[in-house]
């Protein structure tokens, strides 16, 4: 009787059944125990009878005890349910699970008994005093009084949910079904940063039912953070921002195993951070985290879905094992600061709102396995004039990680993209011809009087069939030198040499 869903028409007994899910590994047992209670919607019941259609019945039941143990990462379960005629006080249902630790197990019987009373097919009618009975709806069980028994540690009963976790708006999808929701169950996602990106990506993740959310920040909430953050409250503020979403996150779906790591992501502690899980989520806007998390992930091998906000821009992009990562795109990294964060530059809330719900949605389509994944791209939104930008990345021979991991190069060295000048009168005097490719409104705001400039948007450079006028050697510049960067990379690959960016950009000019 161990692993089983069954279905007995004698009294059950619990002893019996508790010493089957004995091991000498666990160190946590929970278990649960339906009653027959003797009112009923404000009626004086005498007694029930249980039907089920036994064979579809049992085949659910064993999958949900699989489910539970494949989710939960616990040693053994099983779950009676009575048959037949049952008087007041009798054990109508019985769920028992055995884990290394009680979090598991409580999880686990949870899990599992609010299952049973949603997706089993089991019939119940009720023989009211007054003499007439009826049949009851399945789900209505879910009020019979809980008793829930501490193994090692007693624990008061938790207040009954209402619902098992239903994914059923999701699992419809074809491309998902039940293969993939037990897929996303079974499935570990790690969250650096638990602030703008990180709120919406992790609330999709959890209620997308993932096995295990790990979420990663030192931070303490601040009252600035709330109009991008709204996962959390006013109350709350001067409180850890790892424990306040694991709090919400376990309201939202208590099937998801939220762990919380209150620390700052750095080279020395990443490589433990990531081993944990299947796929990383960075969230930050610092950096020197998201490079080191770009190293730890290609040392282990591991998807990382990398988002950043400045302004009203935004950027995503995957890197993945084999494939183009940070220090390929922005081989001098990007001086932490260089790129203005939240902090200092102002931004609105949806902002990051919708860079991080798409760092999910990248996230869903990498553990499902789903098509149209964002590879070997760097996606630029501007969230002002709604334009999308699409870079095509690639592997850099010179990129110091691909080395690391034991990757050859697969193409020879170039010359490098980025120039350094003192001002752009100087670019001009060498022979540049400048090319500013902010958007228009950037222009505006801040425009470049010192040397005649020819002004195209990054999107109708790449995308709008804009032509470069005529010269011997290009100098893009941008804001911050990101963009102008990516542009020239993106040009040299279709054969527009000798195109350069300006290192920095405006910024780095003062
Ligand atoms: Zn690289």
């Amino acid at each position: 009787m161990v692993n089983t869903f069954q279905f007995s028409l004698e009294p059950i007994d619990p002893s019996a059944l508790r010493a089957a899910l004995a091991n000498p590994a666990c160190g946590g047992y929970a278990s649960f125990e339906g009653w027959v209670r003797d009112c009923n919607a404000g009626r004086e019941v005498r007694r029930l009878e249980y039907e089920a259609f036994e064979a579809l019945a049992v085949k659910e039941g064993e999958r949900i005890i699989a489910e539970a143990i494949e989710r939960f990462g616990i040693a053994r379960a099983a779950c009676v349910h009575r048959l037949g005629t049952l008087g007041i006080g009798e054990l109508a249902v019985w769920v028992g699970a055995s884990a290394p630790h009680r979090h598991e197990a409580f999880l686990a019987c949870r899990y599992i008994i609010d299952a049973v009373k949603h997706r089993v097919p089991v019939w119940k009618k009720e023989h009211y005093r007054e003499g007439d009975s009826g049949w009851v709806n399945c789900e209505r069980c879910a009020s019979e009084a809980p008793e829930m028994h501490g193994g090692t540690e007693a624990h008061a009963p938790p207040a009954l949910a209402p619902a098992a976790p239903d994914y059923s708006r999701q699992s419809a999808l074809r491309e998902v079904g039940a293969a993939g929701q037990a897929r996303l169950g079974a499935s570990r996602a790690l969250i650096v940063g638990c602030g703008g990106l990180g709120v919406p990506a992790m609330s999709y993740l959890a209620g997308a039912g993932i096995g295990r959310l790990g979420l990663v920040d030192a931070d303490l909430l601040e009252a600035s953070n709330l109009h991008r953050q709204p996962l959390y409250a006013l109350r709350d503020c001067g409180r850890q921002k790892v424990e306040l979403a694991a709090e919400r996150l376990r309201a939202l779906n208590p099937a998801v195993d939220v762990r919380t790591y209150p620390v700052r992501l750095d080279a020395d502690n990443a490589a433990g951070l990531v081993a944990d899980y299947d796929v990383i989520i960075e969230c930050t806007d610092n950096i020197a985290t998201k490079l080191a998390l770009n190293d730890a992930c290609i040392r282990a091998g591991k998807p990382a879905v990398f988002a950043s906000v400045y302004q009203y821009e935004g950027q995503l992009q995957i890197v993945q094992p084999g494939g183009p990562c940070l220090r390929c795109l922005w081989p001098e990294a990007v001086r932490d600061g260089l790129v203005g964060n939240c902090a200092a530059a102002g931004v609105l809330g949806p902002v990051p709102g919708t860079l991080g719900t798409l760092q999910a949605l990248e996230a869903l389509k990498l553990l499902l396995d789903l098509p149209g994944q964002l590879t070997e791209t760097l996606l630029i939104f501007d969230l002002l004039t709604l334009n999308i930008s699409r870079i095509r990345t690639r592997r850099s021979p010179q990129c110091p990680r691909h080395a690391l991991a034991g990757d050859r190069a697969p193409f020879a060295a170039n010359e490098s993209v980025e120039l350094e000048f003192e001002s752009l009168h100087e670019a001009s005097a060498a022979g540049y011809l400048i090319v500013d490719i902010r958007e228009r409104r950037e222009q505006a705001l801040r425009p470049v009087a010192e040397v005649p400039v020819h002004s195209i948007p990054m999107n109708e450079l790449l995308h709008g069939g804009a032509a470069l006028p005529p010269a011997s050697k290009y100098l893009l510049v941008c804001a911050a030198g990101a963009r102008s960067l990516a542009a020239a990379h993106e040009l040299r690959a279709r054969g527009r040499a000798p195109i350069f960016s300006l290192r920095g950009g405006l910024a780095a000019l003062g």
